[in-house]
């Protein structure tokens, strides 16, 4: 097992991959930038090095700093985390060749995953049901004109690099596929310098379903059931919850191994999420997330796994730590993504908290970096905690969270708690009646 272990992030993930070392008997070495000298990963970590100043492509983007930082403090291997350098390929591979494991899987996974055209192709090739579409990348707007008129409008289209939701445009009829193809490139461009696109069907009230799963280096993959992530907004994750109140027993034990059979074909090692959407009781693969995920802690609450464990577990060279007959799936379990923003234009709020209470009591679970008197520095993501609750069935749960997000008291910025509070008390979350549209809807931005 290693002896040391370098995080290469920040905030609340940073932490959690921090607690997972400590249990294990790891030692940490935190990076951060010079706005982050203060924040509670540093405070926690045995040691610390300073890898650049606040901008991310300084700091916590610049791979020469983050390897001399972990060649100076003797750490065995890197864990990436999420976001910033998790799906680079070429930083894994700079890892390795420097001598250090890199926590997650492959390069060449990374890589063939982060195009989404290849993803497509590959996850297709593996079996999976996809969303109608066209071949690969469009070659150019009479292209993309042709695959719309063939598989019917709405379409979507989609960058091949995408991530975030970035790049993503939708045409509901003919007359708006030029604005949505050009749009789409330019968005691609400059969030990902790389302008290749390609086309979905757009489907109209889907569910957002996917599978978390984990492979070892001799073979194995399991499954930790699937994640119900269509409370979003602008394509990103509000709120998340496993089971999914959308699917039954079978279709779930069906999906569930259909995810695990395609890992273990590709011989895929580490933690990864086969990302599905769900409509008309039928599943269609749209993505494959080499890393961690936000939402991972809510598998964590029904399985009773720590996954961040199993992942160093694996990156070490050990089998999984259990098979799939041993994972166990108890009651059910929410999330709420707290962000420091304007509840009603969703800007960020960065600034000083002046008073934090976070809930408690049984089965709740507070994921967060931040504390009384930190000041949340405006350079980074605005999530600042995660809510995860855990109830013996959906209603308890519910209640629980209602209760949970009563307690929960941050003040001194904006943030999204009372956005929380109104969606969980709204009809069709309480009767699990959602799809990927509804929170748009619900605040009037259809
Ligand atoms: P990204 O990598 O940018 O997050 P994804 O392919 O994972 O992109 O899609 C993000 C979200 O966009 C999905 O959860 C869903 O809400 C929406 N989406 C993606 N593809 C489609 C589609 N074909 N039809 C309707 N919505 C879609």
């Amino acid at each position: 097992m290693f002896e040391k272990i370098l995080i290469a992030n920040r905030g609340e993930i940073a932490l959690r991959i921090h607690r997972a070392c400590r249990e294990m008997g790891i030692r940490t070495v935190a990076v951060h930038s010079s706005a982050d000298a203060d924040a509670m990963h540093v405070r926690l970590a045995d040691e610390s090095v300073c890898i650049g100043p606040a901008a991310a492509r300084e700091s916590y983007l610049n791979i020469p700093a983050i390897l001399t930082a972990a060649s100076i403090t003797g750490a065995d291997a890197i864990h990436p985390g999420i976001g910033f350098l998790s799906e680079n390929a070429n930083f894994a591979e700079m890892v390795e060749e420097h001598g250090f494991v890199f926590i997650g899987p492959t390069a060449e996974h990374i890589r063939q995953m982060g195009d989404k055209v290849t993803a497509k192709q590959t996850i297709k090739a593996l079996g999976l049901p996809t969303v109608p579409g066209s071949d690969g990348a469009l070659k150019s707007l009479e292209d993309a004109q042709a695959v719309a008129k063939n598989i019917g409008y709405p379409v979507l289209i989609k960058a091949a690099a995408g991530g975030g939701g970035k790049g993503m445009k939708v045409a509901q009829k003919e007359e708006d596929l030029p604005e949505a193809w050009r749009l789409a490139r330019s968005e691609a461009k400059a969030a990902f310098g790389n302008d290749e696109v390609y086309m979905e069907k757009y489907l109209a009230r889907p569910r957002h379903i996917e599978v978390q799963l984990l492979g070892d280096t001799f073979g194995n993959a399991v499954h930790y059931g699937e994640r119900d992530c269509s409370i979003q907004r602008r394509h990103q994750k509000v709120i998340e919850e496993t089971p999914s109140p959308g699917l039954n027993a079978e279709e779930r034990r069906t999906i569930g191994a259909l995810a695990a059979k395609v890992v273990q074909k590709m011989g895929y090692r580490g933690v990864g999420t086969i990302e599905f959407l769900y409509e008309n009781d039928a599943f269609y693969f749209i993505e494959m997330n080499t890393r961690l995920q936000i939402e991972h802690t809510i598998s964590e609450m029904v399985t009773g796994i720590d996954i961040v464990r199993e992942q160093i577990r694996v990156a070490a060279g050990l089998p999984l730590g259990c098979q799939q007959k041993d994972i166990v799936f108890s009651g059910h379990a929410i999330e709420c993504r707290i962000n420091a923003e304007n509840p009603v234009s969703f800007t960020p709020s960065p600034g000083k908290i002046t008073n934090f209470h976070a809930p408690g009591g049984l089965s709740v679970r507070v994921d967060s970096a931040i504390y009384e008197g930190y000041s949340i520095p405006p350079y980074y993501d605005s999530m600042i905690a995660k809510l995860i609750v855990h109830g013996s069935n959906r209603n308890e749960c519910l209640l629980r969270l209602r209760r949970a997000l009563e307690e929960f008291v941050i003040t001194g910025v904006d943030t999204t708690l009372e956005l929380h509070r109104s969606i969980i008390n709204q009809p069709d979350f309480i009767n699990g009646h959602y799809d990927i549209h509804w929170l748009e809807n619900f605040l009037g931005l259809d």
